[in-house]
């Protein structure tokens, strides 16, 4: 009787550990289950929108496509189209690309414009200067295009075209289109309504703030200060289609 007893409690001792065991199995297996579907999860959002770059690493020469650095910023490079004062279209497809250390001050100017609800929207960027060339032979007045044999801050990607938006995607009113060559575009033209002056004035002083400088006769001309003694460069970008 004795013995029945200690057969049959150890025989209970089993298999509860045995059940404790499958136990701890099934946990196990909801825990990889939930790593798993939080990975594939990841994986959809990645491929639905690309992760950002980083700067790390990269020289302050280096160029970079803009947009895989920041999505804040809006874009219509009116030279990869046919709407502009050339009436010709001289990039092969529309991109934004200026040296890291432009990128890095646009960026940070940006986040001023994005704390008061705008944020800049580009007309041109760095530019190769064998399509400074080109545009030179469509338009050869130093007054328009700068001479190609010289080469321009934007043969430098330290120079770009810019307007503000609001954060719906509509231009601030600046007074001109980009590129319309007269007075109304200057900025020492005040005789334009108090908003226009208001909005140029949001556009200059917080470009300047972050190491740009502006000429006289376009009002979405910007330069990094930094960037005027780089080489002209002629580094071309990709285009996918
Ligand atoms: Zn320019």
């Amino acid at each position: 009787m004795k013995y029945s007893v200690v057969v049959l409690s150890l025989l209970l001792t089993i298999s509860c550990n045995q059940r404790k065991k499958t136990d701890q199995n099934n946990t196990a297996d909801v825990e990889t289950k939930m790593v798993l579907d939080s990975v594939s999860k990841d994986s959809t959002d990645k491929v639905a929108k690309p992760a950002l770059k980083s700067f790390e690493g990269l020289a302050d020469t280096t160029f970079v496509r803009l947009a895989d650095f920041s999505e804040d910023f809006a874009y219509d490079m009116r030279y990869a189209t046919e709407n502009n004062f050339l009436k010709a279209k001289v990039y092969d497809c529309a991109e934004c690309y200026t040296r890291v250390k432009t990128a890095k001050a646009l960026i940070e100017a940006n986040k001023d414009f994005m704390e008061k609800g705008v944020k800049i929207k580009f007309y041109d960027c760095y530019r190769p200067n064998s399509v400074q060339y080109k545009m030179w032979e469509i338009v050869p007045n130093p007054q328009y295009v700068a001479n190609p044999d010289k080469g321009s801050i934007h043969n430098k990607g330290g120079a770009v075209d810019i307007t503000l938006v609001d954060m719906e995607g509509n231009e601030l009113d600046m007074g001109t289109d980009f590129d319309y060559f007269g007075k109304r575009a200057y900025h020492d033209n005040v005789d334009l309504p108090q908003k226009i002056l208001d909005n140029r004035k949001l556009l200059k002083e917080t470009m300047e703030a972050h190491g740009f400088w502006s000429i006289r006769t376009e009002w979405w001309h910007y330069n990094l200060s930094a960037a005027s003694n780089d080489r002209v460069a002629n580094f071309k970008w990709e285009c996918n289609d």
